[in-house]
């Protein structure tokens, strides 16, 4: 059984196995909860990026998908770099909102992580919607949790910076 649940607070103070980056492609930083946690990280998260980008991704991380680079100096073992979708009106992103979800769980359990904490992806600079980011964001850990082999992982908190965000995923926990 996974345990779900949502907190205020900064990701970067998280005590928990590996903690999920906001990314965007170019996996070499930026701001929001990206910048916070390369500074709180140190210079050894960006230097796996960097060799990340020279390998694997020359082209950069794809939308919806999910890598692990060291933590660095966090508490954390990891952190999950993750590319969430630019929010707009004119299409339905929400199925790469869920992949970003969806893969980054499934890396945490490849890696053995015990616990995993998630910040409210594409709902700060990339614009979507808090009500609905919380809705897909909680939707789809529970799907997975529910129907996937998990591993050792036995709890994903989402950790939200503001009381906005807590109250919209609290309220998607309970609905
Ligand atoms: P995106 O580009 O995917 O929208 P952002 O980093 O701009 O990512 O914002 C995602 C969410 O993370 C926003 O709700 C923002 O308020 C929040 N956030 C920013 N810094 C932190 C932090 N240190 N800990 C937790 N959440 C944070």
């Amino acid at each position: 059984m996974i345990r779900i649940e949502a907190v205020r607070g900064d990701i970067t103070r998280e005590r928990v196995d590996a903690i999920v980056n906001a990314a965007n492609n170019s996996l070499l930083g930026g701001g929001g909860v990206d910048g916070a946690i390369h500074r709180a990280g140190g210079p050894r998260i960006l230097e796996e990026c960097r060799l990340l980008r020279s390998t694997r991704y020359p082209d950069g991380l794809p939308t919806g998908e999910a890598v692990a680079t060291t933590a660095g100096r966090l508490q954390a073992r990891w952190v999950i770099h993750t590319v969430g979708p630019v929010y707009t009106r004119d299409a339905d992103r929400s199925g790469l909102l869920a992949s970003a979800y969806r893969r980054s769980i499934r890396l945490a359990a490849e890696l053995g992580a015990r616990s995993v904490a998630f910040p409210a992806i594409s709902a700060g600079v990339y614009g979507w919607p808090m009500d609905d980011a919380a809705r897909i964001a909680v939707t789809t850990v529970r799907e997975v949790a529910e129907k996937e082999p998990v591993g050792t992982l036995e709890l994903v908190r989402f950790v939200l910076f503001g009381p906005a965000a807590l109250t919209a995923f609290e309220e998607a926990l309970a609905g």
